[in-house]
C-alpha cells in the first residue's frame, strides 16, 4: 500500500502524555495550554479536545476568533480560554458573552471592552510590559491602567482574573529583572485598591527552569508538542515526546548516468549512476529551501540528504543503488522510531527553533491524528459529529 503524498501525523496520546508529565511537574501551580498558530500548526481543534479530555482547565489561544471556534465545538465555560493578541476593529461582545478571558495592554483596550458589556462583567488579564515591548502596559502606563480597571470592576463592567507578563529568555538575570518589575507592579495595584487574584509569568523554558517563576499558572507550548527549548536538552532527555512526524511518499524514481544535474541551477551533479527519488513536498509545504544540505530525511530505515534545490512542491533525494520504490515512506521529521530527524534538531541545522518547523508545515498537508485520545470527543468532532 502507498504511503499517503504528504501528511503530518498528529500523536493525540503523545500531546496528552507530555499534558500530563508537564501538569504534574508543575503541580501545584496550574498549566495553560498554549494552542495559538493553530496549536503551533498540529490543528487547534484536535488538540483542545485532547486537552480538554484530559482535564485541562485553562487554554491560551492568543485571538479571540480561535477562542470562539472552540466555544463552537462545544468547550465550555468551565475551561478558561485566554487571548491577548485583538484586532483594533475587533468587537468583544461576542467573546465578552463567551466568557473567553481578555489581556488588556492599554485604556483604549480596556476602554473598547467596557463599552461592549452587555449581560455580564468581561474577564480581564491586565498585561505588564516588563521587557518583552510586545503586549502588555508599560510601567509608566500602568496605573493608570489599574486605575481604570478598578473604576470598571466596582461598576460590575469587568472582573479582574489575572495580572500576567511574557519574558524575554535573554539571560536569568535579565528575566529575574523583568519578574522583579511584574512583582513592583503587582503591589502597585494592591496599593490602587486593586486585588489579583492570580498571576502569571512564565513559558515553556522559565516554567521548567525557574521554580520561582511559576507563580500561580505557567503558559506551556512548546514543551507540550515535545518541543522542548532548552539548549542542548532533547525531548527524550526530558521525557517528552515529539507530537507531530511529518512523512511523504516517494512519487516517482528514475536511474540516470553520472554527472547528471539535478534540480533547479543543478547545484548538485550525479557522482556515479544512480537513483534519484522524487520526494512531493516542497517550500510550500514547510521545508525550507536553506534546508539542501542541512537536514536528512529517512527512508526505509536509512538516511540520504536533499539532492539539488528544494522546489515549491517537491525536492529529490540521490538513492544510490538502494532498492527504494515508489510509494515508500520518506520520513523527513518524528520521534526517531525510524531513524529520522527530530523537528528539534531540524531546528538546530536550520538556525532556527522547532517551534517555527512545525508551524510552516503548509495547509496542504494533510493532518492526520492517532492515539487512543481520537476516540473521545476528538473523534466525534474529527467524524464531524459535534454539535
Ligand atoms: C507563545 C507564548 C507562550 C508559550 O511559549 P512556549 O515557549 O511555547 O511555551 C506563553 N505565553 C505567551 C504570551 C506566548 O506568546
Amino acid at each position: 500500500m502507498s504511503a499517503p503524498l504528504r501528511q503530518a501525523e498528529i500523536d493525540l496520546d503523545a500531546y496528552r502524555a507530555n499534558l500530563e508529565r508537564v501538569r504534574g511537574w508543575m503541580h501545584p501551580v496550574e498549566v495553560m495550554a498554549i494552542m495559538k498558530a493553530d496549536a503551533y500548526g498540529h490543528g487547534l481543534e484536535p488538540i483542545a479536545l485532547a486537552a480538554v479530555d484530559a482535564g485541562i482547565r485553562w487554554i491560551g489561544v492568543l485571538t479571540v476568533p480561535a477562542a470562539l471556534r472552540l466555544r463552537a465545538i462545544g468547550v465550555g465555560e468551565d475551561v478558561h480560554l485566554f487571548t491577548w493578541q485583538h484586532d483594533p476593529a475587533l468587537d468583544f461582545r461576542d467573546a465578552i458573552d463567551s466568557a473567553v478571558d481578555l489581556g488588556v495592554s492599554n485604556l483604549a483596550e480596556l476602554q473598547r471592552i467596557v463599552e461592549a458589556v452587555d449581560q455580564r462583567p468581561a474577564r480581564v488579564h491586565l498585561g505588564v510590559d516588563t521587557g518583552l515591548h510586545r503586549d502588555g502596559s508599560s510601567i509608566d502606563d500602568w496605573p493608570a491602567l489599574v486605575e481604570a480597571a478598578r473604576d470598571a470592576q466596582r461598576a460590575g463592567r469587568i472582573e479582574v482574573v489575572a495580572a500576567y507578563t511574557h519574558l524575554a529568555e535573554s539571560s536569568d538575570d535579565d528575566d529575574a529583572a523583568s519578574v522583579s518589575l511584574f512583582e513592583a507592579a503587582i503591589e502597585r495595584a494592591e496599593d490602587l485598591g486593586v486585588d489579583v487574584p492570580m498571576e502569571h509569568v512564565a513559558a515553556s523554558l522559565a516554567g521548567l527552569e525557574r521554580k520561582e517563576f511559576r507563580k500561580d499558572m505557567v503558559r506551556m507550548g512548546a514543551n507540550l508538542y515535545g518541543i522542548p527549548g532548552a539548549d542542548g536538552v532533547s525531548a527524550a532527555d526530558l521525557g517528552l515526546e515529539p507530537v507531530m512526524t511529518v512523512t511523504a511518499s516517494v512519487a516517482k524514481t528514475k536511474r540516470v548516468p553520472v554527472g547528471t544535474g539535478v534540480s533547479y541551477d543543478y547545484t548538485y551533479r550525479t557522482d556515479d549512476e544512480t537513483t534519484l527519488a522524487l520526494v512531493p513536498f516542497g517550500y510550500a509545504d514547510g521545508v525550507p529551501r536553506s534546508a539542501q544540505g542541512r537536514v536528512e530525511v529517512a527512508i526505509n530505515g536509512k538516511r540520504y540528504p536533499i539532492a539539488g534545490r528544494v522546489a515549491m512542491d517537491q525536492f529529490l533525494v540521490d538513492v544510490g543503488d538502494d532498492d527504494v520504490q515508489v510509494g515508500d515512506t520518506v520520513v523527513l521529521f518524528g520521534t526517531g522510531e525510524r531513524d529520522e530527524m527530530t523537528v528539534l534538531e531540524w531546528g538546530a541545522a536550520l538556525d532556527t527553533i522547532g517551534e517555527e518547523i512545525v508551524c510552516r508545515i503548509g495547509a496542504r498537508v494533510n493532518r492526520v491524528y492517532s492515539g487512543h485520545s481520537v476516540e473521545g470527543r476528538v473523534g466525534e468532532y474529527l467524524r464531524g459529529e459535534h454539535a
